[in-house]
């Protein structure tokens, strides 16, 4: 057996199997024995039916057979019925009073079930118990690696992501035949044994039998903190070559006059906050240093992120190109190069732009698919005025026009700079140093860099998602700035909510409605959860609480340019009210929108709410955030709470880590880590260990010259990002 055959050299398939193999993207035994599981279950407390005992508190797994509901003969009592059957025996389970039970499940399936045993003697049955669905039984408890195993061991047996088809049992005796094979023979660990040694971590063999067959809870825990630290590791090797690569290559150097800058921060009609002002220190010690700079800027919505990316371009557009060899002084300035992720946010921040720097002759140009501007126009110094695209690259090409603004578009081949010596990047996470150097194009220097985001993350994520960056954080408001008023609304709440914001648009304001899904979910699909819909909900408003005024709806299966239109006329007050999906996050402004209603809100995490109130945060009018949830559980409200309390994002996020279940975390997506990898994220130890020892080889092993197996796994990992 080797690591490349494919499983179906190995293993008779049936067909579902294969396919089921398939979609988990499982082909070789490799890629088995990396199918790691996802948890474990206990099985030490189960009982077999048949051992039952009456009055014993008891948990079975077994089939549900004969589900049906009946009265109870004399009382009248309703009754919920079925039959539990695991091999052993068959036992019947009642629900008294609670019918609707047996209506919920279906004949056939498998369940652990939690409750007492009653009834008479050689009549037990299993009273009120509770019932967890399961996709398969647990594997037997008299199977190969629980026999004989000592009694103070856990009987613990793996649970691995499955898909209909496939299951745990069939992957965890699949992985023990590998074994049985010798297939650990043919793995050799690619962290050196230095990298795991300080920190305790089980070698890669020992890792492996201990996360699919552990004999205690410690040893799978212990592997699965070796797995996390590894991929963490690989993330960070990759950030740390990033970096290096950058570091390596050669800059502009930037002058900085600091009197020269306050002039311009000056005249801005507000004080900059101090978060601001370190930040543009920060960023002007980086222009006038040795190395390109890589930085990212966390500021949450409205903490004057633009402000710093205008002094900081202020500095560039305002500085000379080097001399050439000749000592001649070449014509023009340094060039900075704008990227927004929407074509609405970069006309946005041509705005502010224009009004940060419609006092200087800089010229400023606009660039998206749809279109281009520059400012000043010829004809009125005050306003922007649309150019040929042609135009607007010829004025780029040659060093005109000093300041760049636009979306994707920059990156086309057809944009050429003359001396790109800044590039500003808003809310791109994955925007590295290739496209660093993509926007450089032949320029021999690579540009500085900052990187910009209100994505509120924790600190252990953002150490790993942007590993390669330096990192200031905007964590002060501007002064002044009214927080929004934040509401949780329980069951029943919401009349008052519609009260209030219905005041709120007679008097000439505008709202957003955020409903977790798009459209009616399929009622033929058993257990959907009733969730508010844009499409249904839009519908409602409209004819119930929002009678008479202008409802549209926005969501991520619309085009860029319906978007875009719906976007506009928003922002343009042609429509009153926007229910959206989650889509709306992303930095559009519309200062007159002050009220935001989020239903569903127990389905986001903090950080996401904080996000999508972020869109009300900006005008001068006080703004309010409704949080609406139909949960009773007292935990979900205290969750909830938790917006009326934290002072910012970050703080959000790090709560977020802690109270839910670290998959949803928000910017996984964007880190390429998987759910095991984000287990590592709870643990600011290890992500420092593991970023130390990454930048660590780095320095000493640029190339990974002598670790041809990280090598390896970093191609596997870029490709993989770039399949998305
Ligand atoms: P973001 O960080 O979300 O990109 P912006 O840069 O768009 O924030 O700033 C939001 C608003 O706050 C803008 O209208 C801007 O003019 C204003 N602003 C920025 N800095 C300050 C400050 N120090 N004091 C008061 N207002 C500020
Ligand atoms: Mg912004």
């Amino acid at each position: 057996m080797n690591l490349q055959d494919t499983l179906t050299t190995h293993f008779r398939l049936g067909s579902e199997q294969q396919k089921a193999l398939k979609r988990l993207g499982l082909v070789t035994i490799e890629n088995l024995l990396f199918h790691l599981p996802v948890r474990y279950e206990n099985i030490s407390d189960v009982q077999s039916v048949g051992s039952l005992v009456k009055g014993q508190e008891a948990v079975v797994y077994g089939q549900l057979t004969g589900l049906k509901t009946r009265k109870a003969w004399k009382s009248k009592v309703p009754i919920g019925e079925a039959y539990v059957e695991d091999g052993s025996a068959k036992i019947k389970v009642m629900w008294f009073n609670q019918p609707y039970i047996a209506k919920m499940y279906q004949n056939g399936v498998y369940v652990k079930l939690a409750g007492k045993v009653a009834g008479s003697e050689n009549k037990l049955y299993l009273s009120n118990p509770e019932v967890e669905l399961l996709n398969n039984l647990p594997i037997d408890r008299h199977d190969s690696i629980f026999k004989g195993s000592e009694a103070e061991e856990d009987t613990l047996y793996p649970i691995y992501r499955e898909t209909k088809g496939i299951t745990s049992k069939w992957f965890y005796h699949a992985v023990i035949k590998c074994f049985e094979k010798g297939i650990l023979d043919e793995i050799v660990d690619p962290l050196p044994t230095e990298v795991i040694k300080p920190y305790n971590l089980p070698e890669i063999k020992t890792a492996l039998v201990w996360i699919h067959t552990p004999k205690k809870i410690t040893h799978a825990e212990s592997a699965r903190k070796r797995f996390a630290f590894q991929e963490v590791f690989y993330i960070q090797v990759q950030k740390a070559r990033e970096r290096a690569e950058a570091n390596a290559a050669n800059t502009y150097k930037i002058k900085i006059d600091k009197k020269h800058l306050e002039e311009f921060t000056n005249r801005f009609p507000f004080a900059l906050t101090e978060a601001q002002t370190k930040a543009i220190e920060a960023i002007s010690d980086n222009f006038v240093g040795k190395h390109a700079m890589s930085r990212l800027l966390e500021g949450d919505v409205g903490s004057g992120k633009t402000a710093v990316a205008a002094t900081t371009a202020y500095a560039v557009a305002t500085s000379r190109p080097p001399e050439g060899l000749d000592k001649k002084i070449e014509y023009g300035n340094l060039q900075v190069a704008y990227m927004a992720p929407t074509e609405i946010l970069a006309k946005q921040h041509f705005l502010s732009f224009i009004e940060y720097f419609k006092h200087l002759p800089i010229q400023i140009g606009l660039l998206t698919s749809s279109g281009c501007q520059k400012f000043p126009s010829k004809s009125d110094p005050n306003k922007p005025t649309p150019i040929s695209k042609t135009q607007l690259l010829k004025w780029v090409k040659n060093g005109e026009i000093p300041i760049l603004i636009g979306t994707h578009a920059l990156i086309y081949k057809s944009v050429e700079f003359k001396h790109l010596a800044y590039v500003i990047i808003d809310e791109q996470h994955r925007f590295g140093t290739n496209q660093r150097k993509l926007l450089a194009k032949k320029d021999n220097n690579l540009p500085h860099l900052l990187s910009m985001t209100a994505t509120p993350i924790p600190r252990t994520l953002a150490l790993t998602i942007y590993g390669d960056l330096d990192i200031t954080l905007l964590d002060q408001m501007p002064s002044g700035r009214k927080p929004v008023i934040t509401e949780v609304v329980g069951p029943g709440q919401s009349a008052k909510m519609y009260e209030h914001v219905k005041a709120e648009l007679k008097s000439g304001r505008q709202a957003y409605v955020i409903c977790p899904r798009i459209e009616e979910p399929d009622p033929d699909k058993a257990n959907t959860i009733a969730m508010k819909n844009v499409a249904t909900e839009a519908e409602r408003l409209g004819k119930e609480e929002f009678a008479g005024y202008k409802i549209s709806t926005l969501h991520s299966k619309m085009s860029p340019a319906e978007k875009d239109k719906i976007m506009k006329d928003f922002s343009e007050h042609k429509t009153d009210i926007l229910v959206a999906t989650s889509v709306v996050e992303v930095g559009v402004n519309v200062p007159n929108a002050t009220n935001i209603i989020i239903e569903g809100a127990e389905r986001f995490g903090l950080s996401q709410l904080h996000q999508l109130r972020g869109r009300v945060i900006r005008g001068t009018h006080q703004a309010y955030c409704f949080a609406v949830t139909d949960s009773k559980s007292d935990k979900t409200k205290q969750r909830l709470k938790a917006l009326t309390t934290a002072k910012n994002g970050f703080e959000l996020s790090e709560y977020d880590l802690q109270f839910r279940g670290s998959g949803e975390l928000y910017g996984q997506k964007q880190s390429g880590l998987s759910d095991l990898g984000m287990e590592a994220i709870k643990n600011l130890k290890l992500v420092e260990a593991a970023r130390n020892e990454a930048q660590r080889l780095i320095s000493n092993d640029a190339t990974l010259e002598s670790h041809p197996l990280i090598a390896r796994q970093l191609e596997r990992l870029e490709k993989s990002l770039h399949m998305e």
